[in-house]
């Protein structure tokens, strides 16, 4: 289950740590991003102050936690790592803050969900360096400002639309990262491989890449579902024939889609003569939550040219039907 959802488990981001790039140099493509912070980079260290604050948005497991380390190591600051939804009350990031060294880079995961109270904080500190934290309640409370090391803060979101205007404001370096080319998943597969020590073709590498919907964290991970049935049922090689078998085993189709972004699609072509159907009617054709359909599966088959979200319902588009190997009905695209 969830093998090509881009969101991973605890135990997930630990078997990703020894794949993980730890220089620019080794990051696979995104080619603009890398040039741009190279040169915002350079230019701090040569001026020998903390480059400016640096926000990245984008879809998950594309590369934001690992641009943040980056950023990091060429700097060769240390890193504190928290997150939005860890940072509860203002006091919990005020502790972070005052406890940031000269040159710190601190690193804040879906930077949009954190608290307003702590929001405000941290504008002061990005701005000025300085914080005033609140003592005791009521008429006899007390703000007591205190200084905060120049640092600089990288933060990350899968939703800059949620962001605050004053919060976008002060970063003064955004890049959106994009999903990659299947050319660039394969560079990324033959670079995790050679890591991992595992032989791969350049075919097969190609096929895994071509099912990873443009996501590193997936194609590392398929990489590793592939390796384990190369290790099991063949010679530990992963060759195209490999690769495929795998895949098959593991459910996962030629576009990357898995049993229930099939059934999504087999849904609204076979009982719904490819839509248009509302989203709950589709959810409760194939036994899921509205919520799951809307937000695992309907991303990705739009963004594949399979479904097309109108305001009369949910729409199979004439890929959908010739993926699924079934005939549209005549006239019913164009
Ligand atoms: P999330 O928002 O879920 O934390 P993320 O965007 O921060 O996701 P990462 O954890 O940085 O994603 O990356 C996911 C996996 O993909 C990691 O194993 C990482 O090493 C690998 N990866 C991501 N981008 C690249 C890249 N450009 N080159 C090589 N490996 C990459």
């Amino acid at each position: 289950e969830g093998l090509v959802s881009a969101w991973a488990t605890d135990a997930e981001r630990d078997a990703e740590v020894s794949v993980r790039p730890k220089r620019l140099a080794d990051f696979i493509a995104q080619h603009r991003v890398r040039d741009q912070l190279e040169l915002l980079l350079k230019s701090a260290m040569r001026r020998g102050s903390p480059p400016d604050h640096i926000l990245l948005s984008g879809p998950p497991g594309l590369g934001k936690t690992t641009l943040a380390n980056i950023v990091a190591a060429e700097l060769g600051s240390g890193i504190r790592i928290t997150s939005g939804p860890a940072i509860e009350r203002s006091g919990d990031l005020a502790a972070i803050l005052t406890s940031l060294t000269e040159g710190d880079v601190l690193f804040i995961d879906e930077i949009h969900r954190i608290a307003k109270p702590a929001e405000e904080l941290l504008y002061s500190a990005m701005e000025d360096f300085r914080v005033d934290v609140v003592v005791g309640k009521g008429p006899g409370a007390t703000a007591i400002p205190l200084d905060v090391e120049p640092f600089t803060l990288v933060g990350a979101t899968t939703r800059s639309g949620l962001l605050t205007g004053p919060m976008r404001d002060r970063f003064g370096f955004v890049a959106h990262l994009d999903f990659y080319s299947p050319a660039d998943l394969e560079a990324l597969l033959q670079r995790s491989a050679r890591i991992l020590g595992v032989p791969i073709t350049d075919d097969a590498a190609a096929e895994v890449a071509g099912r990873s919907r443009g996501t590193p964290r997936i194609a590392n991970r398929l990489l590793r579902r592939v390796r384990d049935f190369a290790e099991v049922r063949a010679d530990g090689v992963v060759t195209l024939e490999t690769a495929r078998a795998a895949l098959q085993v593991y459910d996962v189709d030629d576009l990357g889609l898995d049993r229930l972004d099939r059934g999504v699609l087999t849904a609204l072509v076979d009982l719904f003569r490819g839509g248009p159907v509302g989203l709950s009617t589709l959810a409760v054709a194939v036994g899921e939550q509205p919520d799951t359909v809307e937000e695992v599966c309907e991303p990705f088959l739009v963004r594949a040219g399979l479904l097309a979200r109108t305001p009369r319902g949910r729409v199979a588009t004439e890929a959908a039907w010739r993926h699924l190997g079934r005939t549209p009905p005549p006239g019913s695209f164009g």
